[in-house]
């Protein structure tokens, strides 16, 4: 689908939302802290906006962010959690502004952090950088995961198969999906006025994944760390035009 300029204004002030979200968990973030504490500081900003939670009630998860530590890779559900000096934990949140939603993703350190750690953060980072490199008219979709793929597994890790990126609009998940990796064809081709969350959730070990009892959060069966970063995008005439960052 490919949204009109009015249309797009609304889905960038849903961005600017998200980035404030941002903003103010990674602020909070340090020993000690709960994770329902850091989806009280999400849901402050939200009310401060006028905005609305596209994650609150979705098939009836219980908060405004996934937050996911250490092993976790998607999915945590805010509770008692405490964060300890050395963890990472992946905070995953969005906005609805008049209709249209915003979903972005950062992993972030407590305190300090190993060099392996640190590096997983960077790799991550860098892959969804290199995959909104390649959106803009002339590429093919799955060009993103392509370029995704190349970043993390080139440095040694692997990239989740199960979760993936996703159009988004009027909705928070839209068609088509935006793999991680290569699925084999190019996918559709990319238009200016098409909008995707690009959300690499990169392991420092293998691939596979395990869902927790809970029915939400999704760990490493192998037990290492996992990095998500997630950016809403647009694709313009003047190339990738990224929604979801600080003013
Ligand atoms: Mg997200
Ligand atoms: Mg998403």
């Amino acid at each position: 689908m490919r949204r009109n300029a009015e249309e797009l204004a609304k889905m960038r002030r849903a961005g600017r939302v998200v980035a404030e979200m941002h903003e103010a968990t990674r602020a909070a973030i340090r020993p000690g802290v709960t994770t329902a504490d850091l989806d009280r500081v999400a849901r402050d900003v939200l009310d401060r906006r006028g905005a609305k939670s596209n994650f609150l009630n979705y098939h009836g998860f219980p908060a405004v962010i996934c937050a996911s530590p250490n092993d976790m890779i998607v999915h945590g559900i805010p509770g008692s959690y405490r964060l300890k000096e050395g963890d990472i934990i992946s905070i995953d949140c969005g906005a609805i502004v008049e209709g249209y939603h915003g979903d972005a993703a950062y992993t972030a350190g407590v305190g300090e952090i190993s060099p392996a750690a640190r590096r997983l953060l960077e790799i991550t980072e860098r892959s969804l950088h290199a995959g909104i490199a390649v959106m803009s008219e002339g590429h093919r979709l799955f060009d993103i995961g392509l370029e995704v793929q190349k970043v993390a597994e080139g440095a040694g890790f692997s990239v989740v198969r199960e979760y993936v990126g996703h159009a988004i609009g009027t909705a928070m998940h839209e068609e088509p999906q935006v793999p991680n990796y290569w699925p084999g064809r190019p996918g559709p081709k990319l238009k200016s006025g098409m909008v995707f969350a690009v959300e690499p959730m990169v392991n420092a070990g293998g691939a596979e994944t395990v869902l927790l009892e809970d029915g939400w959060g999704v760990v490493t069966a192998d037990g290492s760390l996992s990095a998500h970063f997630e950016h809403t995008i647009a694709i313009t005439d003047e190339g990738p035009e990224i929604f979801t960052l600080a003013a």
